[in-house]
């Protein structure tokens, strides 16, 4: 102590220094930590896609005080890799088609763990000029894919659901933040549009939900009138959120006629594209989402199907001004980041101060794998998916509800010639997807279809194959078999 120097001790056999550890202690834990998670992805399509646990379970498991003394650190990580870690869904594993999975490349969850080793805080170009150049550059690429101006700009965020926020921001503060404003949307939207809405200033019963039609895609009629009427009442239409890929069925709503009609009516457009943005990159795509790019606003998810671990979603705005409008303020402790136009700063555009930095595994998975393997992996997905509606046409038992719409495909068991009402064939279909939930190594999950029930499938992770599919199409039709049998 005399020294001046931290006091070194003796933890369970590894030399350390208050926080520190050595650096061979250090590179054996990282390999340590990488052959679980090689091994686990290696592991993955044998096991089952889902697993959890009830909460009295694991509040028996984990609940304790957090321990005075260390131990040795391999064996914490070997606990949170038997304890923790795997007792959740695997939305990668190759047989996960529930909701809006993920599958992310290994240099993209190595490029987060290189980020944070490096420590990035990519809030202002002084703290980190490099990281903030590189956000540009994939902001840039998303930009040229979605066709937007070079006017326009953005920034990656959590996710969707910050990147609706950030875009209600600029909406709002570009309608001059009305008193009474109102937002419309598609009754198939997602919550996080609605929540969004709420969350800058939009009264709950101001967020009108528009009917959809029957391939679930916004009533155009429907959104008219309702701001005609709205605005003979007093009510400011601050913005229209429109799909481009909705969860439930992958609809796509009408992009060109919302956009004729938000130009007309000086009303924001922001799209929500957390989902199928990404699509944007093959030829199929960019027809199904033509018209995208004359919105306000798009937000999309690289943490969905762009391949990337979670948390990545982006925001473009056509006019980058309207961002930095709504967001840019100048305290003081930050005025030494104040560096001019040339070299922004992303606190600027968003909510966020502290922020990682979440460009580096899309460039670095992009630099690995180039896009024509990006480009093949998001078309798969769109493959598969038509593929499985082929089979489901052609089963005797199973019926299409909603044709294949990007990655998705809606159905439910309903064998021909026979007389069963609505009520029993949910029943039916209920247990279907519980016993494909405990029985079988696949996850799927259920939606209502304008109030029917339907099993779907989300197949947009890069590693599925036509054999993940059908045995899975399969298990619905021998436990749909059965069911109908009793
Ligand atoms: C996932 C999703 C969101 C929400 O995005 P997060 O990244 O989870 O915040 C919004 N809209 C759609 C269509 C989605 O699929």
């Amino acid at each position: 102590m005399s020294s001046g120097k931290v006091e070194c001790r003796e933890v369970c056999g590894e030399v350390r220094d208050g926080l520190q550890m050595t650096p061979e202690l250090m590179l054996d834990l990282a390999r340590k930590a990488a052959e679980l998670v090689v091994g686990r992805i290696e592991s993955l399509p044998g096991e089952d896609a889902w697993d959890g646990e009830f909460q009295q379970e694991l509040r028996a498991r984990l609940m304790e005080d957090p321990p005075e003394d260390g131990r040795p650190a391999v064996e914490v990580i070997e606990r949170a890799a038997r304890e923790i870690l795997p007792v959740a869904a695997r939305l990668d594993h190759p047989r996960c088609f529930a909701f809006v999975p993920s599958s992310p490349t290994w240099p993209g969850v190595l490029a987060d763990f290189m980020a944070a080793g490096y420590n990035i805080n990519q809030c202002t170009w002084l703290t980190a000029s490099g990281p903030s150049q590189l956000e540009l550059v994939v902001i840039d690429w998303f930009r040229r894919w979605l066709s937007y101006p070079e006017s326009a700009g953005g920034l990656l965020t959590s996710g969707g659901s910050a990147a609706a926020v950030d875009a209600f921001v600029a909406a709002r503060e570009a309608a001059g933040h009305p008193e009474r404003a109102t937002v419309y949307m598609s009754d198939q939207s997602h919550s996080a549009q609605s929540r969004a809405a709420m969350i800058v200033g939009v009264r709950p019963e101001c967020v009108r939900m528009i009917p959809s039609d029957e391939h679930f895609r916004l009533d155009m009629e429907a959104l008219i009138r309702a701001v005609t009427e709205d605005r003979a009442a007093g009510f400011n239409p601050m913005a229209v959120c429109a799909n481009a890929g909705e969860g439930s069925t992958g609809a796509i709503d009408p992009l060109e006629a919302m956009a004729d009609y938000c130009e007309a009516e000086g009303v924001w457009l922001h799209v929500d594209a957390a989902y199928g943005g990404f699509a944007i990159i093959t030829e199929k795509g960019k027809r199904l989402l033509r018209g995208i790019e004359r919105a306000d606003s798009i937000g999309l998810d690289a943490h969905k199907w762009f391949f990337q671990p979670y948390e990545v979603g982006g925001l473009l705005v056509k006019d980058a001004s309207t961002l930095e409008n709504a967001f840019a303020v100048r305290p003081d402790i930050l005025q030494d980041t104040v560096w001019g136009a040339n070299h922004p700063n992303f606190v600027d555009r968003g909510l966020q101060l502290s922020r990682s930095a979440r460009a580096l595994k899309i460039w670095m998975s992009i630099q690995t794998f180039g896009m024509a393997a990006f480009r093949r992996a998001v078309s798969k997905g769109m493959e598969l998916a038509s593929r499985a509606e082929e089979y489901i046409r052609a089963s005797p038992i199973l019926e299409i509800l909603n044709p294949a719409s990007l990655g998705n495909v809606c159905f439910r068991v309903n064998p021909m010639n026979t007389d069963l009402d609505e009520e029993a064939l949910e029943e039916i279909n209920r247990s279907i997807l519980a016993r494909v939930f405990w029985e079988d190594r696949a996850l799927m999950s259920s939606t209502l279809l304008h109030k029917m029930f339907s099993l779907r499938l989300c197949i947009i992770n890069h590693t599925t194959t036509w054999d993940d599919v059908r045995e899975t199409l399969e298990a619905a039709e021998r436990f749909g078999m059965e069911a109908l049998a009793r």
